[in-house]
């Protein structure tokens, strides 16, 4: 698809990004055909829950694609006309160690940057935070993160950014919500930071976020060599739950290539290990991708619901609801195969059904289709907000639906049944 020298950075002159508007079923049907061509890059997966699909060219294929659309008398506008003069406006902002100022909102930052960020939290919030390693990558960095802590025996929730390198504005969501549970004077938030023990990693493909920086900034996959000179695999449809059934490739120059086996990759295997080893602890469940503006719920290849399937509805429509109380931004809630496209072999559908946890939700993060994963800076700090408004909201929904480790009717039944205990102990030493 793309090939590139070693170490320079690939420039992305005159590629278009387009927002193609298809309008019925059929049109649909020919866009998920064109996927297989991979001179484009889908960003986007056709789908009739969406009315857009995004879609990037390079300046040799365009005429041909807009071509292409003509002919099948699909609608499109281009949303950017040369990609590569929006990457160099792009801005990666530097952090300082122990500098009396903490990470940034206007930016984006790299992994080394995030990492030490990481340790100078642990070092502030001594006893609070600190640094977890949820597994390692093919080029062997560790998939770091941090857990936040106020005593234990707590229930958990579990937070992860950053699964495909590209999605750069998830990293920065999660390390927002590090944050805010560390620093906000918000009661709501400061009940969520202390009420639960957090697992949070804001990278969960280092490689293919380092790459991204460092080479190809539209990089999704890990990096590992794979077959025919191709290297990556997409690690969201790599999970050992209904592999490569649908909406995942078997070539390994497609974006969404699912790997030779289920957990084939260094990176899904380790933090599935790690999962596991927390899985009975974890009540919540939250994955941020981007974009597209969607709080989806497993199955991404069945829209037949599961016990607590309309729980997790109506609880992610409440946080949605809140989310956009500040900006007016909307989210659509739905499970991912109807929501998105079917797609299997992903993280939160083996999550849920081979770990359990009863709330398991996968944002995919602002916007919907105007800039995609290139998302200015300037919207950082509001998606960072208005993400963090929702998930205090899950977390009170989720406990007024019985969930988090307790509801109001929960604890009396549990203090009915303590107190009968009581009457019959009572009872049995008289
Ligand atoms: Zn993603």
């Amino acid at each position: 698809l793309i090939s590139f020298g070693s170490s320079e950075k690939f420039r992305f002159d005159n590629y278009a990004l387009y927002k193609i508007l298809p309008e019925n079923g059929e049109q649909i049907k020919i866009l998920e055909d064109k996927m297989s061509d991979l001179r484009y890059d889908f960003w986007s997966v056709p789908s009739a829950a969406l009315d857009y699909v995004s879609v990037m060219s390079s300046p040799q294929h365009k005429n041909e694609l807009e071509e292409f659309l003509h002919h099948h008398q699909i609608k499109y506008n281009i949303k950017i006309n040369n990609i590569q003069e929006h990457l160099d406006k792009e801005t990666v902002r530097t952090y300082r160690s122990n500098s009396s100022v903490s990470m940034e909102w206007d930016s984006y930052y790299k992994l080394a940057d995030i990492n030490t960020w990481l340790d100078d939290l642990v070092a502030t919030y001594k006893g609070i935070a600190s640094i977890i390693v949820g597994g390692r990558s093919y080029e062997g960095r560790q998939i770091r993160g941090i857990k936040i802590s106020h005593g234990s025996g707590r229930r958990a929730i579990y937070v992860e950014g950053t699964l495909h390198g590209v999605e750069w504005i998830t990293t920065t969501t999660v390390c927002y919500i590090i944050n805010e549970l560390l620093t906000s004077d918000d009661t709501d938030t400061k009940s969520a930071a202390r009420d639960f023990d957090w697992y949070i990693f804001p990278v969960a493909n280092p490689d293919g976020y380092v790459f991204s920086h460092e080479q190809n900034r539209m990089w999704r996959k890990n990096r590992r060599p794979t077959t025919g000179g191709h290297i990556g695999v997409d690690l969201n449809r790599n999970w050992n739950n209904n592999w490569l059934v649908i909406g995942a490739s078997t070539d390994p120059a497609n974006n969404r290539y699912a790997g030779l086996g289920p957990f084939s990759e260094p990176e899904s295997r380790s933090l599935s290990t790690y999962i596991k080893s927390i899985g009975d602890k974890i009540e919540l469940f939250l994955t941020f991708h981007s974009f597209g503006q969607l709080l989806m719920v497993p199955f991404g290849n069945s829209t037949a619901p599961y016990a607590n399937y309309h729980d997790a509805i109506n609880i992610g429509r409440r946080a949605m609801g809140a989310l956009s109380v500040r900006y007016g931004t909307q989210y659509f809630t739905g499970n991912i195969a109807e929501a998105i496209y079917l797609a299997s072999g992903g993280e939160t559908d083996w999550v849920k059904e081979r770990i359990g946890v009863p709330l398991v939700y996968c944002y995919e993060l602002r916007d919907k289709g105007d800039k995609g994963f290139l998302l200015p800076e300037d919207q950082i700090l509001p998606n960072n907000q208005e993400v963090m408004d929702s998930v205090v909201e899950l977390i009170h929904q989720a406990k007024r639906f019985g969930y988090m480790g307790g509801s109001a009717v929960s604890t009396a039944i549990y203090t009915s049944s303590l107190l009968m205990f009581s009457l019959l102990s009572l009872c049995i030493f008289l």
